[in-house]
């Protein structure tokens, strides 16, 4: 069962919908499309849940407006808009299909969903896409980066495990455990940029701060990075 109320302060409002399902707890969820979602156990009385929002509404209010403040930022996910990969733009052709599917092509991307007025569905399929790229690619630039490092460090170090995530401020790290994260959105970046970010990361293998240590091997395996560093700065 699922029915709106409105949820006030002196300056914001937002609406919410009190979804009643089988749980043991109410929780409070902002959606990605900045809908507000009480889920409740069927027993809980509707003064209880209003009461419930109502002490929570400074936290509703921040995270919704984070929410929206990304969907801003987001690109949309209608038929001929152009999205990034790998430093260029190129256009979304759109059709129906039962399964949603990804294949670029002539530089186009060609988009099944089943529902193609639906950009949620889109966006979907386009996240999963740009990120089976990533792994892909970011495993073989590892492979060409590692090779352009010194032999003593070749023999020092193993290829590091890479792990691909959506991050919000880094466009990579390295663990002290020798593991690399990259960030999803590089695949969106020329491939210099990728490459800068990589061998960013393997130079901390070596020196784990951005030391004198860090630099001068930086500047021995990349003599250009701070270009790289500077386009990134400037795409991003
Ligand atoms: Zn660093």
């Amino acid at each position: 069962m699922t029915d709106a109320r409105q949820g006030t302060t002196l300056e914001q409002s937002f609406e919410y919908r009190i979804k009643r399902q089988r749980r043991k707890t109410i929780a409070l969820h902002v959606l990605a499309d900045g809908t507000v979602e009480v889920r409740t156990p069927n027993w809980v009385p509707k003064y209880e849940l209003v009461d419930f929002v109502e002490r929570r509404s400074e936290w509703v209010i921040q995270r919704r407006r984070e929410v929206l403040r990304d969907l801003a930022n987001q690109p949309t996910f209608c038929d001929g808009q152009y999205h990034r990969f790998l430093g260029a733009m190129f256009p979304l052709r759109l059709s129906t299909a039962r399964r949603g599917h990804v294949d670029f092509r002539d530089s186009v991307f060609l988009v099944t969903v089943r529902d193609k007025d639906d950009p949620v569905q889109v966006s979907k399929v386009m996240e999963r896409w740009y990120r089976e790229k990533a792994i892909e690619l970011y495993e073989e630039r590892m492979f060409a980066c590692f090779e352009q490092f010194p032999d003593w460090f070749q023999d020092k170090y193993v290829i590091p495990e890479i792990t691909v995530r959506k991050m919000r401020r880094r466009w990579g790290s390295c663990s002290r455990a020798g593991e690399v994260t990259l960030n999803l959105a590089l695949i969106k970046m020329p491939i210099r940029c990728l490459d800068y970010v990589i061998v960013h990361e393997l130079c901390h293998l070596e020196a784990f701060h951005h030391g004198k240590a860090f630099y001068r091997l930086l500047a021995l395996v990349m003599p250009s990075w701070k270009e790289h560093e500077n386009l990134i700065e400037q795409l991003s």
